[in-house]
C-alpha cells in the first residue's frame, strides 16, 4: 500500500509487455539504437547553449537601452527554459548519450541556471515520473494551498479565481529555485512529504558550485557594468520569461482537460498497470509543429516521454504512432491537443477546478 511519504511503482502488464515488443522491433528494424546519441542533438545542444551566451552578453555588454535590454531579457529566458526543456531533461534520464559521463555533464546545464540537478532527479524522475497525477506524490501538482490542480485536493474559496491569477504565480517559479526551495528541500531531506537521500560528497559540493556559478554571471558579474536597480529588473524579466515557459509547457502535459487524476489507492483497479497510468495521465501537445518539437525537447510527446523515459527526446515522435495504434487496439485514451488548445484547456481546467466541489 502506497504511503504519502514513499514513491511507489505499479506493476508492469501485457500493454507495456506488447508495447515493449514492438517498440524494440521498431528500433532494431531502424538500424539505429537508442543509446546512441542522434546527430541533431548535438547541434541543437551547441545551438541553444550559444543562444543562452549571446542572450547574456547583449543584455549585461551590449544593451543601450530599456527595449534592447528587454528583449535580451526575454531571449535569455528562453533560450534558460530551452536548456532546461532538451539538454538537462534529457542528461538527467540518461537519456542523452550511452555514455555516462556525458549525461551528468548535460544534466549539470540545470545548476547552471540556479537549479541543482541533484534534487531535480529525485523531483521529477522519481517523484512525478513514477505517480504522474497523484495527489501527494507528484509534486508537480501540488502548489497548495496557492491553487488546486487536481480533484483530490481541497478546494478554498479564492480557488475560484485561479484560472486568472496562476499566470503571475508561474512566473515566480524560478526565483522559488533560486533562492528558497533548493536549500529547504537540501535541509529538511524532503520534497514536498517525500524523503530523499541528501546529498554528499562532490554531489554536496556539485550543488554549491552550481549556485556560486549561477549567482556569478545571474548578479555578481552584471553588478559590475550595472547600476543594482537594472541588474534586479533584469533577473525580474528574464527569471519570469523563464519560469512561465517551463510552468505552462509542464502543465500542457498532465494538468489538461481529459488527462486522469487517478486516486492514491490504484490496487483496486487490476487494469492500471503502470504504462497505462502513464498513458492516461498524461497528454500530447503540437506534435505536427516541428519548431514546438525542437524547442521543448519532445516534452510535447509526453506520453511517450513517460513510457520510454530512457529513450532521447529527439526520437520520440518516431514512436508515437507505434504508442497510438496500441492504444487505439486496446481502448486506451491517448490525448493529443494543439499548443494553443492545449493552453487553453490548462486554463479551463484551473477554472473547473477552481469551482468543483473537492471529492477529498
Ligand atoms: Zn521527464
Amino acid at each position: 500500500m502506497a504511503t504519502n511519504s514513499t514513491s511507489r511503482y505499479l506493476p508492469h502488464g501485457t500493454f507495456f509487455n506488447e508495447l515493449r515488443k514492438r517498440v524494440d522491433a521498431y528500433f532494431l528494424a531502424s538500424g539505429r539504437p537508442t543509446n546512441q546519441t542522434p546527430p541533431g542533438m548535438f547541434l541543437k545542444t551547441a545551438v541553444i547553449l550559444g543562444w543562452f551566451a549571446a542572450s547574456w552578453v547583449l543584455l549585461v555588454f551590449v544593451a543601450a537601452n530599456w527595449w534592447q535590454s528587454a528583449l535580451a531579457c526575454i531571449s535569455l529566458g528562453l533560450a534558460m527554459a530551452g536548456i532546461g526543456f532538451s539538454i538537462q531533461h534529457d542528461g538527467n534520464h540518461g537519456g542523452y548519450s550511452k555514455h555516462k559521463w556525458i549525461n551528468v555533464v548535460m544534466a549539470h546545464t540545470l545548476d547552471l541556471l540556479g537549479g541543482s540537478s541533484y534534487i531535480w532527479h529525485w523531483k521529477h524522475n522519481v517523484f512525478h515520473h513514477s505517480n504522474p497525477n497523484i495527489t501527494g506524490l507528484d509534486v508537480d501538482i501540488d502548489i497548495r494551498p496557492l491553487a488546486r490542480m487536481s480533484p483530490e485536493q481541497q478546494l478554498r474559496a479564492g480557488h475560484r479565481f485561479q484560472h486568472l491569477y496562476i499566470w503571475p504565480l508561474y512566473s515566480l517559479l524560478a526565483i522559488k529555485w533560486h533562492f528558497i526551495d533548493d536549500f529547504i528541500n537540501l535541509a529538511k531531506g524532503k520534497i514536498g512529504a517525500q524523503h530523499f537521500p541528501r546529498p554528499t560528497g562532490w554531489k554536496l559540493a556539485a550543488f554549491f558550485a552550481g549556485k556560486i556559478t549561477f549567482y556569478g554571471w545571474a548578479f555578481a558579474i552584471p553588478l559590475m557594468v550595472l547600476p543594482w536597480w537594472q541588474v534586479l529588473l533584469n533577473y525580474l524579466l528574464w527569471s519570469a520569461t523563464l519560469s512561465l515557459t517551463l510552468a505552462v509547457t509542464f502543465q500542457l502535459a498532465h494538468c489538461v482537460e481529459g488527462a486522469a487524476f487517478p486516486k492514491l489507492d490504484l490496487g483496486s483497479d487490476p487494469k492500471m498497470e503502470w504504462a497505462v497510468h502513464q498513458v492516461v495521465t498524461s497528454a500530447n501537445f503540437g506534435l505536427g509543429n516541428p519548431l514546438v518539437t525542437w524547442y521543448v525537447g519532445g516534452l510535447n510527446y509526453q506520453i511517450e516521454h513517460h513510457l520510454f523515459p530512457k529513450v532521447c527526446s529527439y526520437r520520440l515522435p518516431e514512436i508515437a504512432p507505434i504508442v497510438q495504434q496500441l492504444c487505439a487496439e486496446q481502448g486506451i485514451s491517448y490525448k493529443i491537443n494543439t499548443t494553443p488548445g492545449a493552453v487553453v484547456s490548462h486554463a479551463r481546467w484551473m477554472r473547473q477546478m477552481g469551482q468543483a466541489p473537492s471529492l477529498a
